[in-house]
């Protein structure tokens, strides 16, 4: 069973074991799930992507160190699709915070509801999806394709909304991740490329998983979600602030490699690590989660401790501070943002350079962000 070690020089093992072994035959293999004792047709680098363990700009270059990026496209395509996303939802922040105002009031709406109490409990007349439920909460992770047919069944087929699939994944994915997440959710149920759902087969479930499962029932006629909801684009200034080695810096959760980030050579008077745990929190997060975060944050500190003077915190320690002299590494539209905005706390932002360059090319669809890949991996190598 696949496990996910909180730590940088575990997630750095993985990375070359995957390019040196796997890589060659993902764009062949990728799309097969062959159950979860089985994860090599696929990185598995996602939980340490989300956390910031690893940058989308390492794994690249360490992937174009092996192989001519012609061969590798697919790979370096799918790394590029969160950056895509995460700057997708920047764009539109307000995505974000439907999503979670959604929330609140279908979780009344559906606190009786016997579907859901089968989907989340792996309780349903699908095998399938009830296998996936258990893998998830086991492992706190499921393979892409079975991603999108578990989100396609708990839409059309369970007819569950697909804020509180959403929610659930995010409960318990060890990568979940605001951008990754809601908006394949919202591609699932037709509403993210408006008019165009995806449809979960049955004979395309038995041909992906090697013909584990046959016999499932399915409603393969559904039309797509129907939203009236049009957002409007921003284009957001991504302009460091700032910063010298006199500014105390914060750091959340989803950038904990500061030894390979772009400010790497500031010596910071102070760093902050922040804990964001479930009492600041709109979505509850698992206990194993949480714990797979705790440790990541203690891994970025034990990393730092002899050339820094480094503390995790409790995020809720920065309502008590004078943030004047203080930068932040950009959290990103998420909950550590909410959290900020939310307490009226400021602190000027530091952004990563991917997303600076990337940011502008996110205004359409992954097919136009698709054309400028060249051109993002030839500044990643520069
Ligand atoms: C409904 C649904 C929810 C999802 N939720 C998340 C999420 O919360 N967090 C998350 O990181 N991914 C999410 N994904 C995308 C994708 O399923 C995972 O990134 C992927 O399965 C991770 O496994 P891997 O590292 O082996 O991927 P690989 O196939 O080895 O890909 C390498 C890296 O590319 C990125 N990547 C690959 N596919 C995608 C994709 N479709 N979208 C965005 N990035 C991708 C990931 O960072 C991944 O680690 C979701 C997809 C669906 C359909």
């Amino acid at each position: 069973m696949i496990q996910f070690h909180p730590s940088r020089s575990k997630a750095l093992e993985q990375l070359q074991s995957f390019v040196e072994n796997h890589l060659g035959l993902y764009a062949r293999d990728r799309n097969f799930d062959f159950g979860p004792e089985k994860r090599t047709n696929t990185s598995c680098l996602s939980p340490y992507v989300t956390h910031g363990i690893l940058s989308e700009n390492e794994i690249i270059k360490q992937s174009l160190k092996q192989y001519s990026f012609s061969k590798i496209e697919k790979f370096i395509q799918e790394v590029l699709w969160r950056t895509y996303w995460k700057g997708w939802l920047e764009r539109r922040p307000s995505v974000w915070t439907d999503f979670i105002n959604d929330l609140k009031y279908l979780k009344v709406d559906y606190e009786s509801d016997k579907n859901l109490k089968a989907a989340v409990n792996g309780n349903t007349d699908i095998e399938c999806f009830n296998d996936w439920v258990h893998e998830l909460k086991d492992t706190g992770y499921l393979h892409n394709h079975t991603r999108m047919w578990f989100s396609s069944i708990w839409i059309f087929t369970l007819e569950l909304p697909w804020q509180l699939g959403a929610e659930f994944f995010m409960r318990y994915l060890k990568d979940g991740d605001p951008a990754s997440n809601t908006l394949s959710w919202r591609w699932t149920a037709g509403v993210q490329t408006k008019g165009k759902n995806y449809v979960a087969q049955k004979w395309n479930i038995k041909k992906f998983t090697n013909g584990r499962y046959e016999k499932v029932k399915l409603n393969e006629n559904a039309v797509p979600i129907v939203s009236d909801k049009d957002y409007v684009q921003i284009d957001p200034e991504l302009v460091n602030a700032d910063y010298h080695d006199q500014k105390t810096l914060v750091i959340f959760d989803n950038q904990l490699s500061f030894e390979t980030s772009d400010f790497n050579d500031t010596k910071f008077k102070k760093i902050l690590i922040m804990k964001n745990n479930n009492l600041t929190r709109s979505i509850e997060l698992d206990e194993n989660l949480m714990n797979f975060k705790n440790d990541l944050l203690v891994d970025q500190e034990n990393r730092l401790k002899d050339h820094y003077d480094v503390e995790v915190k409790d995020i809720s320690f920065l309502n008590n501070l004078d943030t004047t002299d203080m930068v932040a590494l950009y959290p990103g539209v998420g909950e550590n943002l909410d959290f900020l905005n939310q307490n009226q706390i400021q602190i000027p932002y530091l952004f990563r350079s991917l997303d600076q360059m990337t940011n502008k090319y996110c205004n359409k669809g992954f097919f136009n962000f698709k054309n400028f890949i060249p051109k993002i991996i030839s500044q990643i190598d520069a």
